[in-house]
């Protein structure tokens, strides 16, 4: 059986690219012969042949491209008004009106594509093949041509810069609607995700598809028509016929409804004579009727019929072919189904890739955690917050939905999401109504259900990301896995950024004592000049040397010197404001910027902290020992203009102190104006 109706759709298949063939070469002996009447100047000898022609061959295309909406005309049509402009150019000796030619291919650029646009322009240049055979290569002709290219060309890329604005504005809500005139050029300007639920949809027409089968299902049982009936609202409904006519009339009950309901396929021969209920009404009498249902799994769909006038029209081997045709049938209404639902898939994923590289594209953790949130907003609207790991505590560093609240820092601890910190697992749970256990770290009022995910990184968790819906069911497993693709997204994104700002971090600091380093400190000496010049501020600056340090290295050892270093560094840390800036300077060199400081107060600082290095005791192998510092002080003041010079007279400072026997705090305009002491 399945080799009949093979060889019939293969027929059919033969038949179709026969009937191809023959609408092609038909239409363009249409187009050719008007084209050569032009070449053979046609519109001037025999105008009204030759308009005819040009008229029938226009309208004939235009049936093909614009009635029956078949994009592969659309060339072959614009060319048929092409040719019509040149013949009326030709006819009434109106070279100027080949003008037309601008606004009609400027209109064009708005409908048709690139590709379109450029293959029309190509023909352009054969209307005037004429003048060129007779050997006149007029230059005005190559201009016109050129400066056409020119135009055409101007209009496609304006075209396109408006489109692609427009592409950025569209809402979501429009994927999946293409206009009939987008050529697939125009189409690829989407994103992937629509382009392919574009070419999804281009390339499955149920309607037709269903209308083919039907067709070779007549043929192939001998039928007058075969029809399907599709259920909706709990009756049968024609979905489609061969008969195009509407003379087929769903009556509500019958022989389909009961095939529809057992579910079996039935064959009647004698209908008329029996005065048997079809189901349908048709204008010519049924007299035999083949029925079969159209099921998806155990699931009934519709009914496939096929009806004749004559007696006794159909055996059961054409049963079993209609019930193969009602196999075929199933595939393509679930397509139908499915199709639109991949659409919307993609419609996510399309929000998901937007903000997936909204969250790659951002350093910044608010951004990226924000970005987090409103993403996943749109996949799936409910009350969001995301906490961020601190060691055993979480705190909340944004939410949407929930009340403010006042604490942000949080224990898990009896939550329900401790049970989420402790397993790193995701947590959907559809019905939370009855939960005793809190959900959240705060109070949170009617959940419905949630879905609670863990951000890790490897194997650390940065974070718990959780959503809560009033509703239960909320979350629908499709919604779900976006949800996950998006956190984990935002797992990497928050790791890149930690790891970008501690590769900030080290660029800036010294790796022995963890100050910053001398760089750095140029560079915010430099910021704080900056500001100076809009705040009159006073800005002072400490350099710190150790005393005799060479002697300690000498005496226990180069570590010993290190963890020397590093003791100073974590004494000047103590003893400093928040706003001062300490860096090691040198070897064995610190420097302070004390901002808004005055010379009292920078001497006062020194002073502290040479008292503070002098008190502290290091130890050894061999012994516990002290160290003295000596520091030279500068302020900036009149004399002192940039910060170069900040620094070379705290340095001279610095210098005349190590002179002047070391373990002393020195100002600069003291040394300067010793009257002043
Ligand atoms: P003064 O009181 O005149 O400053 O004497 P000093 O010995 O401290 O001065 P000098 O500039 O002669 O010696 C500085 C020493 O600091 C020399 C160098 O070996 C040592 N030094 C520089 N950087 C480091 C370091 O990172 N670790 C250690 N252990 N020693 C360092
Ligand atoms: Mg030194
Ligand atoms: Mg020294």
């Amino acid at each position: 059986m399945g080799n009949t109706v093979q060889e019939i759709l293969q027929r059919t298949g033969d038949k179709k690219r026969q009937g191809f063939w023959i609408r092609h070469s038909l239409l363009f002996v249409l187009l050719f012969v008007t084209y050569l009447g032009l070449l053979l100047e046609f519109p001037l000898q025999r105008k009204g042949l030759w308009f005819i022609f040009s008229i029938t061959t226009i309208i004939v295309y235009s049936v093909f491209h614009i009635l029956k909406k078949k994009k592969r005309y659309s060339v072959e049509f614009l060319f048929s008004i092409a040719l019509f402009i040149a013949g009326a150019a030709q006819a009434f000796s109106l070279p100027w009106l080949k003008m037309a030619y601008f606004p009609f291919l400027i209109f064009l650029t708005a409908f048709y594509g690139r590709r379109t646009i450029l293959a029309l322009l190509l023909t352009i240049p054969f209307l005037e093949l004429g003048n060129f055979l007779k050997g006149a290569l007029p230059v005005e002709d190559v201009i016109f041509i050129v400066s056409l290219s020119v135009t055409v060309g101007i209009s496609l890329l304006l075209k396109n810069m408006i489109r692609k604005d427009n592409v950025f504005e569209s809402s979501l809500r429009e994927i999946g609607v293409v206009s009939a005139s987008d050529s697939e050029e125009e189409i690829k300007s989407f994103g992937d995700e629509k382009v392919i639920s574009h070419y999804l949809e281009s390339m499955f027409r149920p309607d037709d598809e269903i209308r083919d089968i039907l067709m070779v299902a007549k043929n192939t049982v001998f039928a007058d028509t075969v029809n399907l009936f599709t259920s909706s609202g709990g009756s049968l409904r024609l979905r489609s016929s061969t008969d195009e006519s509407g003379a087929i009339i769903p009556s509500g009950s019958g022989l389909i409804d009961l095939c529809f309901h057992q579910r079996k396929s039935l064959i009647s021969s004698d209908i008329s004579e029996k005065k048997l209920e079809v189901g349908y009404l048709k204008g010519d009498k049924i007299s035999s009727l083949v029925s079969a249902p159209v099921m998806d799994e155990s699931f009934p769909l519709g009914v496939i019929t096929a009806d004749s006038a004559r007696f006794h029209a159909f055996s059961s081997a054409d049963k079993d072919i209609l019930e193969m045709f009602s196999k075929q049938i199933v595939r393509i209404l679930q397509r139908e189904r499915v199709y639109p639902q991949i659409g919307r898939s993609y419609a996510k994923l399309e929000i998901l890739n937007e903000e997936s590289s909204k969250l790659l594209s951002s350093l910044n953790i608010d951004v990226i955690v924000q970005n987090l949130i409103d993403g996943a907003y749109r996949i799936a609207p409910s009350e969001i917050a995301f906490f961020m790991a601190k060691g055993d505590e979480f705190e909340l560093i944004q939410q949407k939905g929930f009340q403010h609240q006042e604490k942000t820092v949080f224990v898990f601890k009896n939550t329900l999401l401790d049970n989420i910190v402790k397993e790193k697992k995701p947590y959907t749970l559809s019905d939370v109504r009855d939960y005793r256990t809190p959900i959240m770290p705060f109070k949170t009022v009617n959940t419905g259900s949630v879905v609670i995910l863990p951000l890790l990184y490897e194997k650390d968790l940065l974070g718990i990301f959780a959503l809560l819906s009033e509703k239960t069911n909320a979350f629908s497993p499709h919604q779900i896995e976006l949800l996950k693709v998006l956190a984990n997204q935002a797992s990497t994104s928050i790791a890149n950024a930690r790891f970008h700002a501690e590769i900030e971090r080290l660029a800036v600091t010294d790796g022995l004592t963890g100050l910053f380093n001398h760089r750095h400190f140029q560079e915010r000496l430099a910021q704080e000049f900056n500001r100076l010049e809009r705040f009159s501020d006073p800005i002072s600056l400490l350099i710190i040397d150790i005393d005799h340090f060479k002697k300690i290295n000498d005496t226990y050892g180069h570590p010993v010197g290190d963890a020397v270093l590093k003791g100073i560094a974590e004494k000047i840390k103590k003893t400093i404001r928040n706003i001062d800036v300490p860096a090691r300077y040198g070897g064995e060199e610190f420097a302070v910027i004390l901002p808004g400081t005055d010379e009292n107060g920078a001497m006062n600082m020194a002073e502290r902290l040479r008292k503070a290095m002098g008190t502290t005791k290091f130890a050894s192998e061999k012994s516990a020992f002290n160290i003295t510092v000596s520091i030279g002080v500068s302020t900036f003041t009149k004399e002192i203009r940039s910060k170069e010079e900040l620094v070379e007279t705290a340095d001279k400072a610095l210098y005349h102190a190590k002179r002047n026997g070391r373990n002393q705090s020195i100002l600069w305009s003291d040394i300067k104006n010793p009257v002043s002491q």
